[in-house]
């Protein structure tokens, strides 16, 4: 049976280096009480890495996860080289929606063309947030018509022409639908989160399908494999397959399974479709494999690693 679950958004933030996703997403964190009141955030959510500032490009560093009133909201992690073959698609394939974040004065850089082409040829519908609102030198109107103008570049078909937009000062924690609103706190974005970016669906007794688009390594549970519930259910003590991209098929089990929780990982006992997990239990799974029910392993296609690296768009 197809279930919606109204409950969860899954995203990710597309964002040129210094436009302050890092900003925007410890704001989120700390306005939807992830950290106790007398908790810092000690380390900044997200480190930019070298390589990924070289690039210009960012989309996330971290998983991380905000509990907004009764919604979880998944923002997705993308690896540091996030250019190479398909790694951007399993990446998007995760989420329905991207927020792109874009500096008011700064506006559109043309290195985040890649992903955003990438997240408007899978027709997922982004959110501009036009940040840094606060700046003296902000320009928002003529931002808004860059973006445009990059949108119509980049082929979107006209009803992705008809983006959301949110002005937003990260560093002060407010977020505005219009220019003219008083600033008051994030609401606004977490509210436009909330209806513009489709609630996962999908049918929770199907036969498992979860296909890995990242892995982490813990020191304690050792290697992590990272992905979307695309159908069925997983449980912690489940006897699993994993579909190899050769096509043969693995024994697995299940043992640890997690979700996000702000920037932790917390262990779980089940997950269903749309939420976004961390399993461990096999030493050498890695990204574009499917975790499958052992009665009918089926893999979702991988996403071809020959495709263009990003510097060929530049
Ligand atoms: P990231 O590279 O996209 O993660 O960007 P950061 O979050 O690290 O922000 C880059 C710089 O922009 C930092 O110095 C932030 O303090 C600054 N910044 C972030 N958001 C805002 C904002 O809303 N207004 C202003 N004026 N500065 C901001």
């Amino acid at each position: 049976m197809e279930t919606v679950r109204n409950e969860l958004r899954n995203i990710a933030i597309i964002a040129h280096v210094d436009h302050g996703k890092t900003t925007l997403v410890d704001a989120m964190l700390k306005q939807t009480g992830i950290f106790r009141a007398n908790e810092k955030v000690a380390e900044r959510v997200l480190d930019s890495n070298d390589l990924e500032r070289e690039k210009g490009i960012t989309i996330l560093s971290k998983n991380t996860s905000i509990q907004y009133r009764d919604t979880r909201i998944n923002i997705v992690d993308t690896p540091g080289h996030a250019d190479f073959g398909g790694e951007v698609e399993r990446i998007l394939k995760m989420v329905d929606g991207v927020l792109l974040l874009v500096d008011a004065y700064e506006g559109p850089m043309p290195q985040t063309r890649f992903v955003l082409r990438k997240a408007l040829s899978m027709r997922l519908k982004p959110i501009v947030v036009i940040n840094k609102i606060d700046r003296k030198d902000a320009r928002p109107a003529e931002v808004i018509d860059e973006i445009l103008d990059l949108f119509i570049e980049l082929g979107a078909d006209e009803s992705l022409l008809d983006f959301p937009v949110v002005y937003a000062s990260a560093r002060d924690g407010y977020a505005k639908l219009s220019l003219s609103d008083e600033p008051k706190n994030l609401e606004p974005l977490f509210q436009t989160i909330l209806e513009y970016v489709p609630a996962p669906g999908g049918d929770m007794d199907a036969p498992l399908q979860l296909l890995v688009s990242s892995i982490d390594y813990d020191d304690y549970i050792g290697r992590i494999a990272i992905g979307r519930i695309e159908r069925g259910t997983i449980t912690r003590d489940q006897q699993a397959v994993i579909c190899k991209r050769d096509g043969s098929i693995q024994n697995m089990k299940i043992s640890t399974l997690q979700s996000f929780l702000g920037l932790k990982r917390i262990n779980i006992e089940s997950a269903t479709i749309g939420d976004i997990v961390a399993v461990s239990g096999i030493s050498d799974i890695t990204i574009g494999e499917t975790i499958c029910s052992k009665d009918k392993p089926e893999p979702i296609p991988f996403v071809d690693i020959d495709e263009p690296t990003i510097s060929m768009y530049f």
